[in-house]
C-alpha cells in the first residue's frame, strides 16, 4: 500500500454534540419553540437546550445508561425529545426513536431488539406503554416526558422526566469518541416482514447534516425558522434537528396536532420559513388554508418527500401561495435524504411547463451519494431519462448492514433501494415505483406513480392509488383506486375520460373504483399491498 504524507489539520472526530455546543455558542440566542402534548406553547433557546441536555446526559448516567446502550423515545416533535436526541448521542449512547403509530405487537419487537434499556415517553403514549410494558422485560424504567404536576396515574413506576433533570447541575463535558461510534438508530416500517433496524453513526450524521444543509439541498441558514412536519421518528425529522443547530436556525416543534389548522396557526405565529414533510399532510395543511382563503405570509419553501410529490400539489403551492416546493428522495436506510430537486441555470430558459416537469421530477443526488440504475440481469442502464432500472446508493450516509444483521444487504459495494427509477442526462432522478409495486403490462412497466399523479391533478379527487391486477391477456393491468372530494359525484367514466391524452394510451386504467379511504402505512405511505389484497379477484366492468 502507498505510504501517502499525512496533512496535518487537528483530528477533530465530528461528533453530534459539536452540533449543539456550535449552535450554544453561536446562535445561543436563537429560539426553540414547542407545542407541547401538555397544551400549551414552549419556548427557549439553543443554549438553554444544550444546558438541559447536559443535564439530561448526568441523569442518564446516574441512572446506569453506559456507551453504545440504547434509550428509546415514543414521543412527538418537541424539545424535550430534542434533548434526548443530544443527551443520548452526546454522552456516547444511542438515541433510539420508536415510531408510535405502528402496531403495539411492532413496538414491542422494536424495543426488544433494540435492547432498550430505558424508554422516554410523551404522556399521551402511557396506553402504549402499559400495554407493551409487560413484554418488555429489558426495560428498566418507563421515563414520562414531563413535570410531577403532569405526570400521569400508572400501575407503572414511571420515572419523571423534569425532576431528572432538576436533580442535575449541568456540569457534564461532552466526551470526545471515534465518530464512527453509534449515535441513533430507527426502524424501518416495512410493509412485509420484521422491521429492520438503521444505525447512524456520529460522522454519518454529521455528515448528512452538512449535505442537507447545502443550497441546492434544504438550503438552510440562521435566517430561517424550520417547523419539521416529518416526525422525529421517522428517520430523525429527516435529519432536521441536526441541520437546524449546524446552520442556527430557529426549530419550531407542532407536538401531536398535524391537522392543517393547528399547523397553519403555527407556521403563523412563528414566522416559518421553511417546512418538510409527506404529501399527505400537505393536503390536509393546503386544504384548510383553501377553506379559510388563508395566505401563508413567511413561508418560503417545503420539502416534500416519502411519497412521491403529486404536481398538482406543486403547483399549488407555487401557484397559489407563492411557496416553493423542493422534491425529495430518499429513505431511512440513506439517513435519509439522497436527491432533492431544483433548477439549474440553463432551465430558467425554458417554458413554464418544462420547468414545472423538471420540478416534478425527484431530483439530482447530492454530495454524498452516489446512485445508479441496474437492469434485470445487474447490467447498469443508461441516463437517458427514458430506461427504468432498479436504483442502487452508495455514500458516508448510506447503510452497510441492518442492526444485529448477519449479512449485509449490499450488491458490489452498493445499496439496493428497493425503488424503480429513470435518470436523465442531468442526473435528474425519476422514481416510478418501489419495485413491487411497478405493473407489468405485456411485457412492459407502468409507473403507478404517473397514473396516480394524472388522477391527483383532477379537481374533485382527494387521494388515488395505482395497483396491478391480474390479466388474461397481459399479464397485469392497472387499476386506479379513488377517493372523492367531498360533495363529489365523479364518474368512472368520468376519471377515465381526465386521462385522455395525459398519458399514452396503454398506461390508462383499465378500470376505477371508488373508496371511502385509502390506507396508509405508520409513515405515511399508501398500503398498495392491503389494496391488491382487497382487490386482488377484481373483474373489469364492461
Ligand atoms: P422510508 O424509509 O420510510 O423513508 O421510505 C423510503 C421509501 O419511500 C423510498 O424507498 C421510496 O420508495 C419512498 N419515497 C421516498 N421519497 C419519495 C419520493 N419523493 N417519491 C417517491 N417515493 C418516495
Amino acid at each position: 500500500m502507498a505510504t501517502p504524507l499525512l496533512g496535518q489539520m487537528m483530528a477533530a472526530p465530528l461528533l453530534i454534540s459539536s452540533l449543539l455546543t456550535h449552535a450554544a455558542r453561536h446562535h445561543g440566542d436563537t429560539e426553540i419553540v414547542s407545542r407541547r402534548v401538555e397544551g400549551d406553547i414552549h419556548r427557549y433557546t439553543w443554549r438553554d437546550a444544550e444546558q438541559r441536555a447536559r443535564q439530561l446526559a448526568q441523569a442518564l448516567r446516574r441512572l446506569g445508561v453506559s456507551d453504545g446502550e440504547r434509550v428509546g423515545t415514543l414521543a412527538w416533535n418537541g424539545y424535550r425529545h430534542l434533548e434526548l436526541y443530544y443527551a443520548v448521542s452526546g454522552m456516547g449512547s444511542v438515541v433510539h426513536t420508536v415510531n408510535p403509530r405502528l402496531f403495539p405487537e411492532q413496538i414491542a419487537y422494536i424495543v426488544n431488539h433494540a435492547e432498550d434499556r430505558f424508554v422516554a415517553f410523551d404522556i399521551n403514549f402511557l396506553p402504549l406503554v402499559e400495554t407493551i410494558a409487560p413484554q418488555c422485560p429489558g426495560v428498566q424504567g418507563w421515563i414520562a416526558m414531563t413535570d410531577r404536576a403532569h405526570l400521569p396515574a400508572s400501575d407503572l413506576p414511571l420515572l419523571c422526566y423534569e425532576d431528572l433533570i432538576a436533580a442535575e447541575d449541568g456540569d457534564f463535558a461532552w466526551p470526545s469518541m471515534d465518530e464512527n461510534a453509534a449515535s441513533g438508530l430507527c426502524y424501518t416500517s416495512g410493509t412485509t416482514g420484521n422491521p429492520k433496524g438503521v444505525l447512524y453513526s456520529h460522522r454519518s450524521t454529521v455528515l448528512h447534516a452538512f449535505g442537507a444543509s447545502l443550497p441546492d439541498a434544504m438550503c438552510m441558514s440562521a435566517r430561517d425558522a424550520v417547523l419539521p412536519v416529518v416526525p422525529m421518528f421517522h428517520v430523525n425529522a429527516w435529519g432536521l434537528p441536526y441541520s437546524s443547530a449546524l446552520t442556527g436556525a430557529k426549530l419550531v416543534f407542532p407536538g401531536k396536532d398535524l391537522d392543517g389548522k393547528s399547523l397553519y396557526e403555527l407556521f403563523e405565529a412563528e414566522g416559518v420559513t421553511f417546512s418538510a414533510g409527506v404529501p399527505t399532510v400537505w393536503l390536509g395543511l393546503l386544504t384548510y388554508v383553501k377553506s379559510i382563503g388563508g395566505r401563508f405570509s413567511t413561508l418560503e419553501r417545503t420539502v416534500i418527500g416519502g411519497s412521491a410529490c403529486p404536481p398538482a400539489m406543486l403547483q399549488s403551492f407555487e401557484k397559489d401561495y407563492g411557496v416553493r416546493v423542493i422534491h425529495a428522495w430518499g429513505m431511512s436506510e440513506m439517513s435519509p435524504l439522497g436527491t432533492l430537486c431544483h433548477l439549474r441555470k440553463h432551465h430558467r430558459d425554458l417554458p413554464e411547463a418544462e420547468q414545472q416537469h423538471i420540478l416534478e421530477k425527484q431530483g439530482t443526488a447530492i454530495y454524498g451519494v452516489d446512485l445508479k440504475i441496474v437492469g434485470p440481469d445487474g447490467e447498469a442502464l443508461p441516463w437517458d431519462g427514458k430506461a427504468f432500472g432498479d436504483l442502487y446508493a452508495r455514500g458516508p450516509w448510506v447503510l452497510d448492514r441492518y442492526f444485529r444483521a448477519d449479512a449485509s444487504p449490499l450488491v458490489d459495494g452498493w445499496f439496493p433501494t428497493g425503488d424503480v427509477a429513470t435518470i436523465d442526462p442531468e442526473g435528474y432522478v425519476q422514481i416510478t415505483d418501489r419495485s413491487k409495486d411497478v405493473i407489468k403490462s405485456g411485457g412492459e412497466w407502468i409507473s403507478s406513480i404517473d397514473v396516480e399523479n394524472v388522477a391527483m391533478a383532477h379537481p374533485e379527487i382527494h387521494e388515488a392509488a395505482c395497483i396491478a391486477i391480474r390479466h388474461p391477456k397481459w399479464e397485469e393491468r392497472p387499476l386506479l383506486v379513488v377517493v372523492r372530494k367531498p360533495g363529489s359525484t365523479l364518474t368512472r367514466e368520468d376519471v377515465l375520460a381526465f386521462y385522455q391524452g395525459r398519458v399514452v394510451k396503454w398506461w390508462i386504467p383499465d378500470d376505477v373504483v371508488f373508496v371511502d379511504e385509502i390506507p396508509h402505512t405508520a409513515t405515511g405511505k399508501m398500503l398498495k399491498l392491503k389494496l391488491r389484497e382487497k382487490f386482488r379477484d377484481f373483474e373489469v366492468s364492461t
